[in-house]
């Protein structure tokens, strides 16, 4: 059955948007709940398109979650958020395709819609993770059929080496290459050491919460949008601290 023409032309206008995507290319993909996006997934979304020489990197806020509560922050407020953090970013772009389709956002279901649309083959895409995200695998929807669907690039994290991915997923082990092996017959999983950010949406969300600051966590313009909007500032002022706020204590 084909599918709505809204996701094909959402999908093919995020890689049009950029002047390096070309037919035929490679593909990666950093989806995620983003909530919000900071510097550590630019940082591994960075690192697997130079490891693995990607044409473009789609950055794709998760629609609803399926393992996971309930994002603080609107879908939209994080694809606001995703696209300022791309802005000006050479080779990375903010893909609104789980948001626009229904329903909770399987990465297996993603990759078909891909796969599908912009007539790649599994070969072509690259679906980027932490190793923190990746040592769940088992977990996912149509495991471990869904490791034929592309490519995966696990991008180490503080906290999460790829020494002991390997040692959680001794099963995966025939699947492993380093980047750049380009023998590689079928989709395959890449393993790439990199330095990023030691920090989680959660810590950011906490400090917020705590009235922290966020001291170059995340971009400029994500820490404007998050001010400007009140976002994740939780507790709300109460009445007591706003009548204070007003001397009427
Ligand atoms: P939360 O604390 O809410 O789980 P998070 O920081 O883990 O947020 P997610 O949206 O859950 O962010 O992560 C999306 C993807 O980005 C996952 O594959 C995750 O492993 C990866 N990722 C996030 N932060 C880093 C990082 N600092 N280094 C490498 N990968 C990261
Ligand atoms: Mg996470």
């Amino acid at each position: 059955m084909p599918r709505p023409l809204l996701t094909r032309c959402t999908i093919l206008s995020a890689i049009d948007q950029r002047p390096g995507m070309k037919a035929g290319g490679r593909i990666g993909i950093l989806g995620g709940t983003l909530d919000p996006i900071h510097l550590g997934h630019l940082d591994a979304a960075l690192a697997a398109r130079e490891a693995l020489e990607l044409d473009q990197v789609l950055v794709i806020p998760s629609h609803v979650p399926p393992h996971r509560l309930q994002p603080a922050a609107s879908s939209f407020h994080r694809f606001a958020m995703a696209s300022i953090a791309v802005n000006a970013v050479e080779g990375l772009a903010a893909s609104d395709v789980e948001l626009m389709s229904p329903g909770p956002s399987y990465t297996a279901d993603t990759l078909v819609r891909l796969c599908e649309s912009l007539s790649l083959s599994p070969l072509q895409i690259f679906f980027i993770t932490g190793a923190d995200a990746f040592a769940e695998i088992e977990t996912w929807s149509r495991y471990p059929a869904v490791l034929d669907l592309a490519n995966f690039v696990v991008v180490s994290r503080p906290g999460m080496s790829l020494q002991a991915l390997r040692e959680r997923l001794p099963m995966l082990k025939g699947r492993v290459r380093l980047p750049r092996v380009t023998s590689a017959t079928g989709p395959s999983i890449y393993l790439v050491d990199a330095p990023t950010a030691d920090v989680s949406s959660t810590e950011i969300r906490r400090r917020i919460a705590e009235r922290r600051p966020l001291s170059g966590l995340v971009p400029p313009g994500v820490e404007h949008h998050i001010a400007q909007h009140e976002l994740y500032s939780y507790p709300p002022v109460t009445h007591s601290a706003a009548d204070h706020l007003h001397g009427q204590h």
